[in-house]
């Protein structure tokens, strides 16, 4: 049997296809339900889930599992309608001619910014493609330095930068021009007559996971269960030791049947690289942020946008209403609003408040940049929150990167799937996390002295 530490979508990517290639899995998730960062809230519709989730038009093996899965009709393609708020105003930034008309770049910036997007290099006058074309080569240079030299000073301080604090906070120089170019790549298609078109599967992303769960066989998943310890001999990894949340729940009454080892060939550890850490020693020195994130559900739309970046003062990175996405009629009428904030520091005194006092801050905030918007409008708040939700892209990354075999670095037998892998670059995704289940699952069944 191969053990599956985490039922993330990595996690039950990685059981999916191994099962598929005829191995035994057992899948331990430390939840009470699968999903790890793709869990859900309840509506008076569809489910949501606790953090915004799209998908880009390159991610394609999502696509590929959600058709093996039955599920490639419900996959649906949207525009999700982009704006940023400055200086009090709403500024749409869909079509050529908005993106024109913004006034907070030059022409000029605006010619260097779409330069940059079109992967076409303008320094020293002369147009060369190319340039852009290994990313490696720009995993050593700051963010900054380069959008100086490759676009404009507007460019950096009116665009880029208000968009870097709101996604790594204070760490926001360590990014390299490698993630940002990555970045620009990753997401591409635009329409330039209607603007970004996303991905979202009808019903919510969680019906990708029960479908991973029923293909899987739930008797084959355990949930309530964490895996405690990774037992090595002979340089081999041999089992694993788990505890469920209802022994961990008596052994203090000495009631319990204290922790329980199961025989591995193989495992997959398809967690936060802390738990890879704590099962192994095997050091990552990626540093990974946190996020709060709340649903807002009201009556009435706030915004005509999806996607809301804040160049003003806000307690909150952006404003993303789903249901500028995903029509409100899926949620029994209701509009949904996620609120999130990244946080780099864990023990300041944001990532200590309650969620009450964070939905105070939140509503106090939107009220600060939309005057009008009405709390009695508000049917409910849910907010969530997980201490390592996106790497900080830093100089440097991929070198930090946790291989898929970790043969060599810890023992034979264990593989990493998590989002310290590389398929979770340039940015964190689903798709990137099937990518490294899929990954993980091809190198043990293609090890011929292995599992
Ligand atoms: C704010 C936010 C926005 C996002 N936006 C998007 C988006 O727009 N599009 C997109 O595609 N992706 C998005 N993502 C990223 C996406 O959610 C993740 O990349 C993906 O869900 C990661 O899956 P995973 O299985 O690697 O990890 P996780 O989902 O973290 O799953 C790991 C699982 O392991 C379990 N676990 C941990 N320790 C143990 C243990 N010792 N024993 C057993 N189980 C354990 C955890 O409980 C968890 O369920 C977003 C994420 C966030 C937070």
């Amino acid at each position: 049997m191969i053990g599956i530490v985490g039922g993330g979508i990595a996690g039950l990517s990685a059981a999916y296809r191994l099962q598929q290639r005829g191995h035994g899995v057992r899948v331990f998730e430390a939840a009470d339900q699968v999903g790890g960062l793709a869990a859900i809230h309840q509506t008076a519709g569809d489910p949501i889930e606790k953090f915004y989730h799209h998908l880009s038009k390159s991610e394609e093996t999502i696509v590929e599992l959600a058709e093996e899965l039955g599920l490639s009709d419900d996959i649906e393609w949207r525009v999700g309608k982009n704006a940023y708020y400055v200086d009090g105003v709403v500024h749409p930034m869909d079509t050529a001619w908005q993106i024109l008309a913004y006034p907070h770049l030059s022409f000029y910036d605006k010619f260097r910014l779409g330069m940059l997007v079109l992967g076409v290099d303008v320094r020293g006058g002369i147009p060369s493609r190319g340039t852009y074309d290994d990313l490696t080569e720009f995993e050593d240079v700051a963010i900054e330095a380069f959008l100086r030299e490759h676009t404009s000073r507007g460019v950096f301080e009116n665009f880029f930068r208000p968009l870097l604090e709101a996604k790594f906070g204070d760490r926001w120089a360590d990014v390299s021009a490698a993630w940002l170019l990555g970045r620009v790549r990753f997401r591409g298609e635009r329409d330039l007559r209607r603007g970004e078109i996303l991905g979202y599967l009808d019903g919510g992303f969680g019906r990708l996971l029960d479908a991973l769960v029923s293909a899987v066989g739930s008797e084959n998943i355990q949930t309530n269960t964490r895996v405690t310890d990774l037992n090595i001999a002979d340089g081999e990894v041999t089992s694993l030791t788990v505890e469920s949340a209802a022994v961990q729940a008596t052994v203090g009454d000495n009631h319990g049947h204290g922790p329980i080892t199961h025989d591995v060939e193989a495992v997959v550890v398809a967690t936060m690289p802390n738990v890879l850490e704590a099962l192994t020693g095997y050091t990552c020195d990626i540093d990974f942020q946190g996020t709060v994130c709340s649903v807002l559900s009201m009556d009435d739309p706030l915004t005509g946008t999806y996607w809301l970046n804040i160049a003003d003062e806000a307690p909150f990175g952006a404003l993303i209403e789903h249901t500028n996405f995903v029509p409100p009629e899926r949620y029994g009428g209701e509009h949904l609003l996620y609120v999130p904030r990244y946080v780099q520091d864990l023990d300041g005194e944001f990532w200590q408040m309650d969620d009450d006092a964070i939905e105070e801050l939140w509503l106090d905030g939107i009220a600060a940049l939309f005057p009008e918007f009405d709390r009695t409008t508000l049917n409910w708040i849910e907010t969530a929150r997980a201490p390592r939700t996106a790497p900080i892209y830093e100089r440097g990354y991929l070198d930090m990167v946790v291989p898929y075999d970790l043969g060599d670095e810890v023992t034979e037998g264990v593989y990493y799937a998590g989002m310290a892998s590389r398929a979770q670059y340039p940015e964190r995704s689903l798709n990137g996390g099937v990518v490294a289940g899929f990954e993980c699952a091809d190198r043990i069944a293609s090890d011929p002295g292995g599992a």
